[in-house]
């Protein structure tokens, strides 16, 4: 746990299902009397979400230790400083991205200046942003952020296994957001389920495919969009070019960090068979330096959420055909799973079967680059992610890149696509649709409305369109 001195938090206390209902009916009835319309009013939102995140940040660092044994610098470095960056980057830019878009004018196509045609951003109405537990703060606030940016009312759901963070949002939320507009609310399935019943205007996931569908479902029913932000088995290449301690170094930090809960996480390795050796023996020396060969004693480690995880963890890890060459060791009074490579795995093994979501890496030897294409066309159609460390051969990683398929990628890097802010973020059909971050946020959030007008001195031109040519029905 943190160092730092105990600190109190609030009790999670699911809502009330009656309520549910009347909370969306609220922020629909301040929604349509335009309350979150102007853009001094969004930005004085988003300043006061960013105050709830500063002022409380002891206090959110010691929720994410109480849920997931975050350590303080993890706590620090994916969830508070990006989510105060994506507040600011939004108050910053917010003046840029609500101006009307006038499209560039066709040559010799009256229409298309005399129509003054413009695409105006309009928010969507009232939004829904259902957040899961591995990054329990980031993903709830960084979609919120896009919401209120377009100018939408929007209700959180924070995931209950991560309840320390979530009654803390429910606890600030009043004081810090206009009550009438953002509301948080806390729950399990049935309270989601309640909550998927009231008709939003954006539907906004993240979490597991499995619920990823029943929220479309829910959705078809008002016909209401969604955004899913799902998982899926994201490899990491390594090929003979590569720089193979660097690609070692980055793959086992993206690999161990928050004990392998991250959605973008290299799930598996494959490896050219002629470097497996160097590739794991440079493994083992840097897990031995992040956690001083000590993992379970470790402050920069963490632990997997719950015992339901730990046991569907640690039940694939048991039934390995694989060679366990690094790590192996579990304790589950503690959540405890040791940072763990396997070697030798098949195509048809336990790890292989679904993302695994927890700190084991298993190894694939390939040939080549083309026999990674092949196993990842063949395996994990639609990643989330995939990484190609390539070194310089700039060609091997276009090839790569060329023929697969991911929601996003990095070259000779891991999980770094999601710091760089321009970059949106999403998956591909099983590993989600729709994205965000920055603009990207605030597009999903908003309506892009095509506008023309028609001035009546066109009607000589547009007056061709009548039955009855020529001139129609306009009276000169
Ligand atoms: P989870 O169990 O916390 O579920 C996510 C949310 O769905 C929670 O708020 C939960 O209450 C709600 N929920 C559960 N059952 C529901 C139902 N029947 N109807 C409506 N809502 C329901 O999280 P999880 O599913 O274990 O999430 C882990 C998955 O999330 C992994 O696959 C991971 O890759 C993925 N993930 C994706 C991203 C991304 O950005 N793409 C980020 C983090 C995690």
């Amino acid at each position: 746990m943190s160092d730092l001195p105990k600190i109190s938090l609030p009790e999670f206390e699911s809502t009330s299902l009656d309520l549910i209902p009347a909370l969306v009916e609220e922020l629909r009835a301040s929604f349509n009397a335009n309350r979150t319309k102007s853009v001094e009013f969004r930005k004085t939102q988003l300043k006061q979400l960013f105050y709830l995140v500063h002022d409380h940040a002891d206090r959110f660092r010691e929720a994410l230790a109480q849920d997931l044994h975050k350590p303080a610098v993890e706590a620090w470095a994916f969830e508070i400083s990006p989510a105060k960056d994506e507040i600011q980057r939004a108050i910053d830019s917010l003046d840029e991205w609500v101006k009307p878009e006038k499209p560039a004018g066709i040559p010799f196509f009256p229409f298309s200046i005399a129509n003054k045609p413009v695409i105006r951003k309009e928010p969507k109405g009232v939004a829904c942003v259902i957040g899961t537990w591995n990054y329990p703060l980031i993903l709830c606030l960084k979609p919120l952020v896009g919401a209120i940016a377009a100018g939408c009312t929007a209700i959180i759901k924070p995931s209950e296994h991560a309840p320390k963070v979530g009654a803390l949002l429910h606890e600030l939320f009043p004081q810090y957001m206009d009550p009438m507009c953002y509301r948080v609310v806390l729950g399990h399935k049935e309270e989601a389920e309640r909550l998927l019943q009231c008709e939003f205007d954006h539907i906004f996931y993240t979490g597991s495919a499995g619920v990823g569908k029943l929220i479309m479902k829910a959705a078809a029913e008002h016909l209401t969009p969604v955004t899913l932000e799902l998982g899926g088995k994201s490899p990491a290449i390594v090929t003979r070019h590569a720089d193979v301690a660097l690609a070692a170094k980055r793959i086992a930090w993206a690999k161990f960090a928050n004990a392998g809960q991250t959605c973008v996480a290299p799930d598996y390795v494959l490896v050219a068979k002629s470097i497996q050796n160097e590739f794991v023996a440079a493994l083992e020396k840097v897990i031995n330096e992040f956690y001083e060969g000590k993992p379970q004693e470790s402050k920069e480690y963490g632990r997997i959420v719950n015992e339901a995880q730990w046991t569907r963890v640690a039940e694939i890890l048991d039934k390995t055909e694989g060679h366990v060459v690094i790590g192996g060791n579990k304790d589950i009074s503690d959540l405890y799973i040791e940072p763990t490579v396997v070697t030798d795995v098949a195509a048809t093994d336990s790890l292989m079967e679904s993302e695994i979501f927890g700190p084991i890496l298993p190894i694939i030897t390939v040939e080549d680059s083309a026999e990674a294409v092949k196993f990842v066309r063949e395996n994990a159609n639609h990643p989330l992610a995939l990484y190609a460390f390539t070194g310089e051969n700039k060609t091997e990683a276009e090839y790569i890149l060329d023929n697969t398929l991911s929601g996003t990628a990095a070259i000779n890097e891991c999980m770094w696509q999601l710091a760089v802010p321009q970059l949106p973020f999403g998956g591909v059909r099983t590993s989600g649709h729709g994205t965000y971050v920055g603009k990207a946020s605030f597009d999903t959030f908003s309506h892009h409305r095509s506008v023309v007008e028609q001035p009546k001195w066109m009607e000589y031109l547009v007056g061709l369109r009548y039955p009855g040519l020529p001139g129609g029905g306009y009276d000169h």
